[in-house]
């Protein structure tokens, strides 16, 4: 079979993308490396133009029948002091609140979606090389039930995240910034905090981040500046120290008591620069990720 467009990465990107393709009649394959998405610590805010493109894409109502939970209002509380919620419903062009979902339930639902679009997807799928060039076809080689082929199709995606290979074997040039902030998350379980809103909470040169998700679980991190030099939050061991930290933001102690993360490993930490690709000429290749990360 030969495909007009092979999708190397099955994530976001590569799903939402395929699915769209597949729903305009494109004969489209998704390679995607792991067979059950695992937690990892990113997401869960949908802003509200991510929410207005959902629709648009008609795939909103599916995200929340699938567990998105809609948060209407942004709350920023600053050395302790609480700011009265912007309600995003009447504050945004649109009218969209946003949504909260549990990534990895996102990325599921987008890739059954692609599939049930038509799109053939392989889980399970490591892409091990990519070929691309003048005069010829784009060719993908990858790994399947311990099988390796070689495919190619009139385009090649690389949606393949932030660790992109595409974007190196195709030899986009990467450039970063210095490491700004350091990002340290997890999911809390059992926690008080009011799930109608998301939370910018910040002290001094420190800050937390909440996406209340339902059922009273939450993704929660601890964001500090690099300047500040590299703490160890990473691991299993580390969840009292976590929690430490994010009370040190001064957040509402009745959303701690109790609460304890939820996954492994928890918490995992992640050090954030911005990278940015310069467009690129290349035969046949596309990429679709984010230039700078969040
Ligand atoms: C700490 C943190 C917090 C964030 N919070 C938010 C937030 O609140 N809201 C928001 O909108 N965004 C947030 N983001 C950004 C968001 O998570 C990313 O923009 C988004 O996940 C990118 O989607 P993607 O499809 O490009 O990559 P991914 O979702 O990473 O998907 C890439 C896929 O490619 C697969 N893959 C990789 N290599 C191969 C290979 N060789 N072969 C086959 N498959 C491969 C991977 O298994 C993966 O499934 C956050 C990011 C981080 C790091």
């Amino acid at each position: 079979m030969s495909y007009d467009a092979i999708v190397v990465g099955g994530g976001l990107a590569g799903a939402a993308l395929a699915d769209q393709l597949a729903r305009a009649g494109r004969d489209v394959l998704v390679l995607e490396r792991e067979a059950r998405f695992k937690d990892r610590v990113r997401g869960e805010n949908m802003l509200p133009w991510g929410v207005a493109a959902a629709k648009r894409l008609g795939i909103h109502d599916e995200l929340v029948h699938a567990g998105g939970h809609p948060s209407p209002n942004f709350v920023r509380l600053t050395m302790g002091q609480f700011s009265p919620p912007r309600d995003m419903r009447v504050t945004t062009p649109g009218g969209d609140e946003m949504l909260n979902m549990y990534h990895p339930d996102l990325k599921e639902t987008l890739l059954a979606r692609a599939a049930s679009a038509g799109a053939d997807v392989m889980r399970g799928a490591t892409v091990l090389a990519l070929d691309a060039g003048p005069g010829r076809l784009p060719a993908v080689t990858f790994e399947y039930k311990a099988l390796r082929q070689t495919l190619s199709s009139r385009i090649v995606v690389g949606a393949d995240g932030r660790a992109s290979l595409t974007r190196s074997w195709a030899g986009f040039e990467v450039q970063r910034n210095p490491e700004l902030l350091t990002v340290a998350g997890t999911l809390l379980a059992r926690t008080e905090v009011p799930d109608d809103s998301t939370y910018l909470c910040m002290g001094p040169g420190i800050a937390s981040f909440w996406a209340p998700l339902g059922q009273r679980r939450s993704r929660v991190y601890f964001i500090y500046p690099g300047v500040a030099g590299r703490r160890a939050l990473s691991g299993k061991n580390k969840v009292a120290e976590f929690l430490q930290s994010v009370q040190s933001v001064g957040v509402p102690r009745a959303w701690l008591d109790g609460a304890e993360a939820d996954q492994l490993p928890c918490p995992g930490v992640l050090r954030h620069r911005g990278r940015f690709y310069p467009v690129k000429r290349t035969m046949g290749l596309v990429l679709a990720q984010r230039s700078s990360s969040r």
